[in-house]
């Protein structure tokens, strides 16, 4: 039987217009190729967002490999910047053009054409399930989550899960993340009375305790980091009052702040210690401080140990390099996955994510491809 082509399927991946929450024919493919070759498949829709749950081999095997990744991408932006059709996946001088050729639509077909190869040519003693979302670039809600939650209902497992998301800043094979910063976000929102500006003390100003309150949150450290991480960070996005006229103190201004957070600290931890401090302005200042806060994800690791080691000895022995082990960046579905069983991610070079003329290197594709079908021999033989 020939190889299944990783760079043919990448391309009619990019063909398929598959912007948040569009399924735009992706998944449809993925699972005509997938049943093809011998792998159960479920759509798993929830919310208006599609969901692919595919598995080779035994339900409940207790040696169960699993992939994660998303078919769906960002919008293209301002589409006269592109030089080239962003769903057309065009290739010139060695790389493949389009929307979601590294941000995943490679590392999905990476991974699905090594599956299917590999069940193909050496069926394990085991079992290999892809989970593929339409919804991680979205609110993420109803993607990678409904996967899992069908996974619990049905009784599907996997021991192990690499998630496919692009992790090399540049070299490919130099970077492997094992866990991530958490994220937060918090709106304050701060109400004096208004009044007019020659009369400041017959008003209650919020401008000064917003600014004085932005001031500390973003002069605290956090911590120093800890074995795995950076130190956390906290970034003022943005501080707005809308106030046009120079005489009148205006009663309302808003703050936001944006906190992505090492295991020092958990959603709950910094909640408490921002509702601390909007209490203290509200007291000094003699205003109302209303807070908001969303946590988008808990930050969390997987220690290094056997999965981390033999997905790093196969990037090793396709690429010549060792990656480093990190937990840099954004939130990934990881964070969902992480509940189920021990994850990490690799994937290929991530420069042109969500970028105009987002492109990847045909070369790197086959490596990635290379790579899984390593790690599933690697992890099958470890038995
Ligand atoms: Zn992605």
């Amino acid at each position: 039987m020939t190889a299944t082509d990783p760079v043919a399927l990448t391309a009619k991946l990019i063909r398929c217009p598959s912007v948040t929450p569009e399924e735009g024919g992706a998944l449809a493919l993925l699972e005509r190729e997938l049943s093809a070759a011998g792998f159960a498949c479920a759509r798993v829709d929830r919310g208006g967002v599609a969901n692919l749950f595919a598995r080779w081999g035994d339900k409940g095997h207790a040696r169960t490999f699993g992939f994660n990744g998303h078919t769906d991408v960002v919008p293209v932006g301002d589409a006269a910047a592109w030089t080239v059709d962003p769903f057309g996946a065009e290739v010139k001088d060695g790389f493949l053009y389009g929307r979601g050729a590294t941000d995943m639509k490679s590392g999905v077909a990476a991974f699905a054409a090594a599956a299917i190869d590999f069940v193909r040519d050496t069926p394990p003693n085991g079992a290999v399930i892809l989970t593929i979302t339409g919804d991680e670039e979205g609110d993420a809600v109803d993607g990678t989550t409904a996967l899992l939650d069908y996974m619990d209902r049905e009784g599907e497992a996997m021991s192990a899960c690499l998630v496919g998301e692009p992790t090399c800043p540049n070299t490919m094979g130099e970077m492997m993340k094992i866990g991530r910063r958490g994220s937060l976000t918090a709106w304050f929102t701060v109400t004096g009375e208004q009044g007019h500006s020659a009369y400041p003390h017959r008003a209650r100003n919020p401008l000064p305790a917003i600014a004085q309150l932005m001031d500390r949150l973003s002069s605290f450290t956090l911590d120093e980091g800890t074995d795995h991480f950076d130190p956390s960070t906290l970034a003022v996005v943005t501080i707005d009052t809308g106030n046009p006229a120079t005489n009148v103190i205006p009663a309302q201004c808003t703050g936001t702040v944006n906190i992505r957070f090492n295991d020092t600290h958990s959603g709950e931890s910094l909640t408490s210690w921002l509702q601390s401090e909007a209490d203290r302005t509200a007291e000094e200042f003699g205003v109302a401080v209303e807070v908001r806060i969303k946590v988008s994800g808990e930050s969390f690791v997987t220690p290094p140990g056997p999965l981390s080691a033999l997905v790093a000895a196969s990037v090793e022995a396709e690429t010549g390099v060792m990656p480093e082990l990190s937990t840099t960046g954004g939130t990934s579905d990881a964070r969902f996955v992480k509940d189920h069983c021990p994850v990490v991610e690799f994937g290929l070079v991530g420069k042109t994510m969500h970028q105009v003329d987002e492109r990847v290197e045909v070369a790197q594709i086959h490596q990635l491809k290379a790579i899984y079908g390593r790690i599933l021999a690697d992890y099958f033989a470890a038995l």
